[in-house]
């Protein structure tokens, strides 16, 4: 068919799925839509968080991606090897794929070996098998030390490490174990949600202290002893610990690196309004992406983010295939709900385009924000996949 496009999205996660599903809604089926991941399931990653303390099993918080061959949207399952923007051609699994139109969300690769020791310690809960090999050791933990680490100042979902602390805390309530084991949070980052400001990041460290969680901003790791099962940090402190639950250092994904994509932070650059990157038709969401903001700092990388920016870029792609030119725009607007445990939880959200800062506010925690996730979760894995 001759007027028939190829789009080709690169990463089967939030941005991904939403682009995909957004796309197909606006698009005739003459037109391809092709969606590629290296991994056959799709994750609902907000949920990892209830995963790490038994309140989900993997299988309820993932869904097979071959799911959306039901919506027409036709799924590959394969490495994304290289990417060639100007010819938009991607290689996958030894494949070339010629595309139309291209987006990429390929996420942010998880890299705990940039810190010695630090992968064989502890459990990594920003994954699955993560999350779940942490649920196991704190189910059989009856006393002890535990810390939460933070490996790197900057990661997606800047609330998650801080709502895992609380919802630790919460589990061991539960259990009655609360006064057998300490629960302390050291982060790389100088105070929590930073890019919020500064009236988000002292509630989130006053929600913290009523927990009785000791909390240690800018302890930067340099290395971590497995055998001995100690911390050292770069300002010399050394800290042990009976169980360590970790966020990784991120960096963006290999063959966005090895293709030649990043751009001077790292991470590719797009117009902040339209994430068109600079090669024609190609267009890059979420996480693989760093967006500055008048303060200095980049967006934060997150889920609602990506999904918003997803309907922009198929918004846009959909009107450039019907001749119109007028663009919608991402406005930087975005939200989260901070579990704290005791089935309660906050709302953050604002414009973080705002300038000269984001101008971002906290609703008090209760049970209604709470009762917010679970229906956005539920939401997202009935309704997407
Ligand atoms: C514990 C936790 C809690 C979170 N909670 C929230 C929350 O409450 N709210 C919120 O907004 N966000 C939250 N997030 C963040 C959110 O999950 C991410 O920001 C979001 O998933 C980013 O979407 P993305 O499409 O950019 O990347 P991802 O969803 O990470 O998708 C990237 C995809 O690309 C694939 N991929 C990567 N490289 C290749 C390759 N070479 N070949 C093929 N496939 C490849 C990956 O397999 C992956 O499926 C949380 C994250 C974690 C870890």
């Amino acid at each position: 068919m001759a007027d028939s496009k190829t789009i080709l999205i690169l990463g089967g996660g939030v941005g991904g799925v939403a682009t995909a599903r957004a796309l197909r809604k606006r698009l005739a089926t003459t037109h391809r839509i092709v969606l590629v991941d290296r991994e056959r399931d799709h994750v609902f990653a907000p949920s990892l968080l209830w995963l790490m303390v038994g309140k989900r099993t993997a299988d309820a918080i993932t869904r097979p991606l071959l799911r959306l061959a039901r919506k027409d949207i036709d799924v590959r399952v394969g490495n994304v090897e290289h990417i060639d923007p100007d010819r938009r051609i991607v290689t996958v699994a030894g494949e070339k794929i010629a595309a139309d139109y291209l987006v990429i969300t390929l996420g942010a690769d998880l890299v705990p070996d940039v810190i010695p020791g630090l992968a064989q310690a502890g459990h990594n809960f920003y994954t699955r098998s993560g999350a779940a090999s942490l649920w196991s050791a704190l189910r059989n933990l009856r006393a002890g030390r535990i810390v939460v680490l933070t490996a790197a100042p900057a990661y997606k979902c800047p609330a998650a490490p801080y709502e895992g602390a609380m919802l630790i805390d919460d589990s061991f309530r539960r259990q009655g174990l609360r006064d057998r084991v300490q629960i302390e949070l050291y982060a790389a980052e100088p105070a929590p949600m930073g890019v919020a400001g500064p009236h988000v990041s002292s509630a989130v460290t006053q929600l913290l202290a009523a927990k009785g969680i000791p909390y240690h901003p800018e302890h930067q790791v340099t290395a971590v002893d497995a055998d001995r099962k100690r911390l050292t940090f770069a300002n010399g402190t050394e800290v042990d610990f009976d169980l360590l639950a970790y966020v990784p250092p991120h960096r963006a994904p290999a063959v966005i690196r090895d293709s030649g994509l990043t751009g001077e932070s790292g991470w590719m650059s797009v117009d902040r309004h339209t994430l068109q990157t600079r090669w024609p038709n190609v267009f890059a969401i979420g996480d693989v992406v760093s967006i500055p903001l008048a303060l200095g700092k980049p967006l934060p990388k997150a889920g609602v983010f990506a999904n918003r920016e997803a309907e922009v870029v198929a918004e846009n792609i959909a009107h450039a295939m019907a001749g119109q030119a007028e663009p919608a725009r991402f406005d930087g607007h975005g939200d989260c709900f901070i579990e704290i445990g005791g089935g309660k939880a906050g709302f953050g959200g604002g414009d973080f385009y705002a300038e000269p800062k984001p101008a971002v506010t906290l609703r008090q925690p209760s049970w209604r924000w709470h009762l917010g996730k679970v229906w956005v979760e539920k939401s997202w894995l009935y309704t997407k996949l």
